[in-house]
């Protein structure tokens, strides 16, 4: 089944009010290929003035906690970022399970708290290159979705995102067939998770995506859009891709 095509910017630690005028350029480009579906998840302090700033687009979180509320300093509830104008939450980021130990368990608990507050959820999972190298990669990523997977998914509020460690940030991609290998496998388990369904749930591709490359990652069976960290800052660098997006 074709899915249209969802590219989210995740900008990370980057970001102060001066920056939300990026977000407004990113926006616009945003409005004019509207068979894509596009999206920033800028830093929590942005949200609220980001998504009053630009009704119609897409802002999301990158993190919440899986409870509703309670004695965990710092952090923020799913029911919070939702009030502050987010629609959906990236979970399970790499840099989150590596900087903060977060386990599949912990994702799989901040998936259903996003959902139980009405967020969609983008989950991720990745190999790191020790892993890869050894000829695991496969067995680790879909492992990491099934430990991952909410009860209840449903492509509706459902997104996963395959994000080889190794190749975020490094301006390193991994080969085509890899990703078709990954994403092949992902769907499948995918089917054997729920059923039903899993067909129009979508499979983002994220790892030094840009401009250049965007239309051949694209274009590989079961990729259906990019997480985009460093080239989703601005809309010089996130526009190309949006635009690649929606040839297809
Ligand atoms: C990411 O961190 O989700 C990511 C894909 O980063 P980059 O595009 O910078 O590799």
């Amino acid at each position: 089944m074709a899915n249209r095509k969802y590219i989210v910017g995740n900008w990370k630690m980057n970001g102060l009010q001066q920056q939300l005028s990026d977000i407004a350029a990113i926006a616009a480009v945003a409005a004019k290929h509207d068979n894509v579906d596009a999206g920033i998840c800028p830093p929590a302090t942005l949200i609220a003035s980001a998504n009053a700033a630009n009704p119609g687009f897409a802002i999301g979180a990158q993190d919440c906690h899986f409870n509703e509320n309670g004695a965990h300093t710092g952090n923020l509830s799913a029911a919070m970022i939702k009030e502050a104008g987010a629609t959906y939450s990236i979970l399970g980021h790499s840099e989150r399970r590596a900087d903060h130990g977060e386990s599949d368990e912990d994702v799989k608990a901040k998936a259903e708290a996003a959902h139980a507050a009405g967020l969609g959820a983008i989950i991720c999972v990745g190999e790191t290159e020790e892993e890869r190298d050894a000829g695991q990669a496969v067995a680790v990523v879909t492992g990491q979705l099934s430990g991952s997977f909410p009860e209840g998914a449903d492509a509706s509020w459902l997104t996963i995102a395959y994000e080889p460690v190794w190749a975020i940030g490094t301006g390193r991609v991994p080969e085509a067939s890899d990703v078709e290998e990954m994403h092949a496998a992902i769907r499948n388990k995918l089917g054997a998770l729920m059923g039903e369904g899993s067909d129009a749930v979508r499979i983002l591709y994220g790892g030094s995506m840009n401009g250049g490359n965007a239309s051949e990652l694209l274009a590989v069976p079961n990729v259906d859009g990019g997480l985009v960290g460093g080239a989703s800052l601005n809309a010089e660098k996130f526009g190309p891709i949006i635009e690649a997006a929606s040839a297809f």
